[in-house]
C-alpha cells in the first residue's frame, strides 16, 4: 500500500521533457552556463601541481577534445570507450567529450588485475581505450587504439587553436544527437566477488541526479572549493564530476589518497567541502597530523561508498566542531546517491545515511514475505529514483540494468521499476534512513567461495566479512583442506590476491573442518560467526 512507501522530503526536481535531445554533459553545462553566480571562476585544479583551469579554459578544452574525437579519431554514437585511468584534471574533460558524442564511458579502476580488465572488456566491447602511461601496459591488445592522456600529445589536443577548434566542435555537435534515454556510462560495480558486472546509466539518470543538487541550498559568496579523493571512475566521482561543474564549483583533484597532502591542499587551496569515502574519515579523526595545517575553510566533509561507524561520527565532531560531517548512501545501480544529509542539522542523526533524496522513493521490503513494512522495521530497501508526475506510471530506477545480464537485471530490477538494493535498512518516522547490513553479502562473496574452490588443495570454503576499522570490512576465508593437504595461511592468501586487485584480497584464513551449510546448500553465515567470534561490527 502507498503508505508504506516513502516519499522524497526534498523540494521535486525538474528535468526537461524527456523527448529533448540532451547529452548529460549539455545539461551539466547548461546549468553553469545559465546560473553560476561567477564570471569565470576557478573550475579544476591539480593537487600536486597546481595547475589550474578556469570554467573557460575548461570548455574550451571540452570543445577542441569533443572536435578531435569526431573528426580525428572517428568516435560515434554509441561507440564504447573503455577507461583506465587514475583521477586528473583530464578525466573530467574526457568525460564531457564523450558524453557529447553520445559514446557511452566505461571507466575501471586502475589496479585492477590483467584478468578483471579483460573480463571488463569483454562485457562492455570498446572501440577505444583511454589510459596513463603507468596503466597501458594491462589493455589487452584492443583492435582499436588506445590513448594516453597523460602524453604531451594529448595535452596539445586539448589546447589546439581555441576558437578554430570551438566553431569547428560546435559545427560537428549540431550533427550529434543524444538522447537522454541513449547509454551514458557502463560501470563496474565495486562489489567484491572476483566477478563484477556491468552496470547501464542513462543520460537521463545522470541528469536526474544532478538535478537533485540543484539549486544548491545555500547561497555563497565564493564559489564551493570541493576536493575529492573519491576515484572518478566509481559512480560517487563519476556523477559528481558533472554535479560540480553544473553547481560551478571549484574542483581539487588528487590522483591518490594520501593524508599529509591532502591537508596540504586543504590548506593551500581554502578548501570548503571534502568528498570522501570513510578511511579518510577515520584517518582525519586518528591522525596527529591535522594539527599541523590551517584547516578552518573546511565547512562541510560527505562521506560515502561504504559504511562509516557512528562512534567515528561522534569523534570527528568532536575534533571539528565546526564542519559538518554527513553520510550519503547509495549505488553504482542507483546512480548513486539514494539518500544523503542536507544541512548541519540533518547531519547531527549519527548513524543515519539521511534522507532520501529529491524524487526518490523507498519501501523497505521483508525479504520472506515480500511485504511493504512500515518505519522503524527493517527490511531490505527498494527504491525507485525518479517518479515521473506527468507521465504517471514512468518510473527509473537509476540504472537500466547490467549489460549482457539478463538474469542479474531482472533479479535486481523489478518490472516496476523498483531496484532491490540488497541492503538490510530501516527509515525512522522522520524519514532518516538507517543501513543495517547487507543482504547480498552472501551474493558478492560467492565469487570468492568460487575461486578458492578451484584450488586444488582446497575442499570447500566460504568467505565473510569480517570487521576492519579502517576498511570498514575485509574478507575473512573459511577453508576446508583437502586430505593430505599442506596448504597454510599465506599460501591460501597468495592464491587470492594473484587473481584480484589489491584492495580484495582475502585478509583472514582459518581452517575448520566443515563449512556449516542449510538443507538447501546455503552457507550458514551466522554459524560461521559463531565458530570463529569477531570484534562487534561498528554499524
Ligand atoms: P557500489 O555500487 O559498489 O558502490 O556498492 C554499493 C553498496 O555500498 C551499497 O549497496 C551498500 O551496501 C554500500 N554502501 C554505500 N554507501 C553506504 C553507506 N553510507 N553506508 C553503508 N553502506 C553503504
Amino acid at each position: 500500500s502507498t503508505s508504506k512507501t516513502f516519499h522524497s522530503l526534498r523540494p521535486p526536481i525538474h528535468l526537461p521533457p524527456e523527448e529533448t535531445p540532451l547529452s548529460a554533459a549539455e545539461y551539466a553545462l547548461s546549468i553553469h552556463a545559465n546560473h553560476s553566480p561567477w564570471p569565470d571562476s576557478i573550475a579544476i585544479i591539480n593537487s600536486s601541481t597546481s595547475h589550474k583551469l578556469s570554467y573557460s579554459e575548461f570548455i574550451t578544452r571540452i570543445k577542441s577534445l569533443t572536435s578531435y574525437l569526431k573528426n580525428v579519431t572517428k568516435l560515434c554514437k554509441n561507440d564504447t570507450a573503455f577507461i583506465l585511468c587514475p583521477n586528473s584534471i583530464e578525466v573530467p574533460i574526457l568525460y564531457f567529450s564523450l558524453l557529447s558524442l553520445g559514446v557511452v564511458i566505461s571507466p575501471a579502476n586502475p589496479i585492477s588485475s590483467e584478468s578483471e580488465i579483460s573480463h571488463q572488456i569483454s562485457l562492455c566491447s570498446p572501440v577505444i581505450a583511454f589510459a596513463v602511461s603507468k596503466t597501458c601496459h594491462k589493455l589487452p591488445k584492443l583492435k582499436h587504439r588506445a590513448i594516453l592522456i597523460d602524453s604531451p600529445e594529448f595535452d596539445s589536443i586539448l589546447t589546439m587553436s581555441p576558437p578554430a577548434a570551438a566553431a569547428a566542435a560546435q559545427r560537428d555537435l549540431e550533427k550529434v544527437t543524444v538522447s537522454q534515454s541513449d547509454s551514458a556510462a557502463i560501470m563496474y560495480s565495486s562489489g567484491t566477488t572476483g566477478r563484477v558486472k556491468g552496470v547501464v546509466l542513462t543520460h537521463r539518470n545522470l541528469m536526474a541526479v544532478i538535478a537533485g543538487y540543484y539549486p544548491s541550498k545555500q547561497e555563497r559568496n565564493s564559489p564551493t572549493v570541493m576536493l575529492y579523493t573519491v576515484p572518478y571512475f566509481h559512480v560517487f566521482g563519476f556523477f559528481y564530476s558533472f554535479k560540480s561543474i553544473a553547481l560551478s564549483e571549484t574542483v581539487v583533484v588528487m590522483e591518490r589518497f594520501d593524508l599529509k597532502n591532502m591537508l596540504r591542499a586543504v590548506e593551500k587551496f581554502r578548501v570548503t567541502e571534502l568528498a570522501v569515502a570513510p578511511p579518510v574519515v577515520v584517518a582525519m579523526t586518528k591522525s596527529d597530523l591535522t594539527d599541523g595545517y590551517d584547516l578552518r575553510s573546511l565547512e562541510t566533509v560527505g562521506c560515502g561508498g561504504a559504511p562509516l561507524g557512528k562512534d567515528v561520527m561522534k569523534v570527528f565532531a568532536d575534533r571539528f566542531p565546526t564542519v559538518d560531517l554527513w553520510q550519503g548512501y547509495g549505488l553504482t545501480e542507483s546512480t548513486g546517491v539514494l539518500s544523503r544529509s542536507n544541512d548541519p542539522e540533518e547531519s547531527r542523526h549519527w548513524g543515519s545515511v539521511g534522507r532520501l533524496t529529491a524524487a526518490c522513493e523507498a519501501r523497505i521490503v521483508d525479504a520472506d514475505t515480500g511485504d511493504a513494512l512500515l518505519p522503524g522495521k527493517q527490511g531490505e530497501l527498494w527504491q525507485v529514483k525518479e517518479r515521473d508526475e506527468e507521465m504517471a506510471k514512468k518510473q527509473s530506477a537509476g540504472s537500466i540494468g547490467y549489460v549482457g545480464d539478463p538474469e542479474a537485471t531482472s533479479t535486481s530490477l523489478d518490472p516496476d521499476g523498483w531496484l532491490r538494493t540488497g541492503d538490510l535498512c530501516y527509515i525512522d518516522d522522520e524519514g532518516f534512513v538507517f543501513v543495517v547490513d547487507r543482504l547480498k553479502e552472501l551474493i558478492k562473496y560467492k565469487g570468492y567461495q568460487q575461486l578458492l574452490q578451484s584450488h586444488p588443495e582446497i575442499a570447500d570454503a566460504a568467505v565473510i566479512p569480517y570487521p576492519d576499522e579502517e576498511a570498514g570490512q575485509v574478507p575473512m576465508a573459511f577453508v576446508v583442506k583437502q586430505p593430505q593437504s599442506r596448504i597454510n595461511e599465506r599460501g591460501v592468501m597468495d592464491f587470492v590476491a594473484k587473481q584480484v586487485a589489491p584492495f580484495k584480497k582475502v585478509r583472514r584464513v582459518e581452517f575448520v573442518s566443515a563449512i556449516p551449510k542449510s538443507p538447501a546448500g546455503k552457507i550458514l553465515r551466522k554459524e560461521l560467526r559463531k565458530m570463529f567470534p569477531m570484534p562487534s561490527s561498528k554499524m
